[in-house]
């Protein structure tokens, strides 16, 4: 059975430390932490808090973890559902999920709903006439836009939506009140790269004359899941040829091996 919830535990708490590069997001949701730390000092002074905001950007850029990272800074849990999920699935399912999810959520507040790959529910209406399933995700669809309407700025639930097809998303998603705010999170620069290295090498032992530059120089167009699993890769090939720290070769052959992963990817893909 598919696991809907995951309400992230304290012990695990993702921050903003673990989210290298994207200040312009960071600054973005910064807000959104400050209210839900203490949401009365905003409502007291009857401001709105916008209820939700998409996180629009190509794979792997770190959306689900710049969401985890805004429970984690403010301290609040963190529920999530994937719109992956609700695809073929049985009639009034999908409604009777994201009303659980909601009723949850609204009785942990304040807290966060993340749903990554919401263009799988939200994607526009009517286009697909590829019935039954489409049906249901539509139902899906108006459940969750119920639900976003049916709860006020007040009650500290906030939803964060992840997609990289923010053009095909039905409108009504979009609208005030809704999903009214779009944080871009893009492919990272050359120093943002270097951040995200550092990230992700922190708990490797490397070997000391290792130019982090040179590393980021490497791999344009990686995203931040590319070098993670980069820096992991190394690490994998340096274990197995017995060596005791990672070196420079080690990092040549994993971007190597993920290149070739990539160009594979691509190839399935076109
Ligand atoms: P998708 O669209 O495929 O769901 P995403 O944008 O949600 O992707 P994440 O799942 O957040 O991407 O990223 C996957 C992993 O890549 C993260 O858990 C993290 O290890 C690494 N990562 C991605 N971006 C960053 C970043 N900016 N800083 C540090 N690590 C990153």
């Amino acid at each position: 059975k598919a696991q809907l919830f995951d309400k992230s535990s304290t012990d695990n708490k993702v921050t903003f430390r673990d989210v290298a590069g994207l200040d312009g997001a960071k600054q973005e949701v910064e807000e959104i932490v400050a209210f839900l730390r203490n949401p009365s000092r905003y409502t007291e002074l009857g401001g709105k808090i916008p209820k939700g905001a998409l996180l629009v950007g190509p794979p792997g850029t770190g959306k689900t973890l710049l969401a985890k990272a805004v429970a984690g800074e403010a301290d609040v849990p963190f529920f999530s559902m994937s719109g992956s999920d609700f695809v073929e699935m049985f009639v009034g399912v999908g409604a009777s999920r994201v009303r659980d999810l909601f009723r949850q959520a609204k009785e942990k507040s304040p807290c966060i709903i993340f749903i990554d790959e919401i263009d799988a529910i939200g994607r526009a209406r009517g286009r697909n006439p590829n019935m039954g399933a489409n049906d249901e995700r539509e139902n899906t669809l108006n459940q969750l836009l119920t639900e976003m309407d049916g709860f006020g700025t007040n009650s500290g639930v906030i939803i964060l939506g992840a997609t990289n097809r923010a053009d095909i998303l039905d409108k009504a998603l979009l609208r005030a009140g809704r999903f009214d705010r779009q944080i871009h999170v893009e492919l990272p620069d050359l120093h943002e790269r270097i951040d995200i290295f550092r990230v992700h090498l922190r708990p490797v032992k490397i070997d000391s004359s290792l130019d982090i530059d040179f590393l980021a120089r490497q791999t344009p167009g990686f995203s931040g899941a590319d070098i993670a699993n980069v820096c992991n890769e190394a690490a994998l090939i340096a274990a197995r040829k017995g060596k005791r720290t990672v070196e420079k070769q080690d990092f040549i052959d994993a971007v190597d091996r993920i290149v070739g992963g990539l160009e594979r990817k691509t190839k399935l893909t076109t």
